[in-house]
């Protein structure tokens, strides 16, 4: 049988799926191993950690897919993470968006990610390739968890600044950092107690007040649909396709009034064939090491 393993590297956490002739038979995950957002060290613990877990021995090989990969040096560094744990195997790595393409189906076309972080990648029939975004949360990562936190944060500290109470965001934030004043997100932002994934697991709590009427929440849903949405058109333009556009990851795949934006901005740039993917983007590896064979 042929073993091949496929990493899923995002900015929470790294997910490890083993592929015998193609079929999934073990699953597990670990924290993030994306250099982008750890220390190389922890990288390494966390790597040591999914191995463990999902067992080397004779691996053919590893198909990774991550995030903060924009350089050849940068799929180097992570490749060489990875070797020790599984000697003699081949080992790729990706961008985290080629492998939602393939987790879709789809050979060419457009790949969005709307999950801790956010980017849009895509290739045509030609093979060319585009992307749009995908900088990182301190560059940008429109429409992102992240992004969707650090807005909730920001407005409870406008409604501060102007003598507001805390309206229903702002004081489910409140609750769940666990401060009694909006004045103290500012030091809890900046403090290293929370990062990345601290605020991003924060999205929730504006989907959940959207869902509840809040009307600053859905302002902030669909303008992530619409931020997600332009990245795509982005590309999709730069390749001279008209689709498929595939939306997936955690917001991009649960979060409906999300999606809805994201559509209906493509259809006012006639984008039509627009799909929502129904599975993690680990899936598609078996997809891509067949494509990589010829
Ligand atoms: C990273 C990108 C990644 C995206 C989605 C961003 O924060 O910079 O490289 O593709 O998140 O995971």
């Amino acid at each position: 049988a042929r073993t091949v393993i496929g990493l899923d590297i995002g900015g929470t956490k790294t997910r490890g799926v083993r592929f015998q002739d193609g079929v999934p038979v073990r699953d597990e995950s670990a924290g993030s191993s994306n250099v982008q957002n750890v220390t190389r060290e922890q990288a390494k613990a966390n790597l040591a950690e999914l191995f463990a877990k999902i067992g080397g021995g004779a691996v053919e090989e590893v198909y990774a897919g991550s995030g903060g990969i924009d350089t050849d040096e940068d799929a180097k560094a992570l490749a060489d993470l990875i070797a020790p744990h599984v000697p003699g195997a081949r080992i790729t790595v990706v961008h985290d968006s080629r492998l939602l393409l393939a987790a879709g189906g789809a050979s060419t076309g457009v790949a969005v990610i709307a999950g801790t972080g956010s980017a849009a990648w895509g290739r045509n029939q030609a093979g060319e390739e585009a992307r749009a975004g995908g900088w990182g949360y301190l560059l940008g990562d429109e429409g992102s968890g992240y992004w969707l936190g650090r807005e909730a944060v920001r407005h409870s500290l406008r409604r501060m600044n102007q003598g507001l109470e805390p309206d229903a965001l702002s004081q489910a934030l409140l609750d769940s950092c666990g401060v009694d004043d909006p004045g103290k997100l500012i030091a809890l932002f900046h403090s290293p107690d929370t990062g990345r994934r601290y605020w991003a697991q924060q999205a929730r709590l504006v989907v959940e007040a959207a869902a509840a009427g809040d009307e600053t929440s859905q302002r902030l849903l669909v303008q992530a649909g619409n931020d997600l949405a332009d990245l795509a058109a982005q590309a999709v333009r730069q390749l001279g396709l008209d689709g498929p556009v595939i939306l997936g990851s955690g917001l991009g795949m649960n979060v409906v009034p999300i999606q809805e934006a994201f559509k209906a901005r493509l259809a006012e740039r006639g984008i039509t064939d627009v799909r929502i993917l129904d599975q993690d983007p680990v899936f598609g590896v078996p997809r891509l090491v067949a494509e990589q064979r010829g």
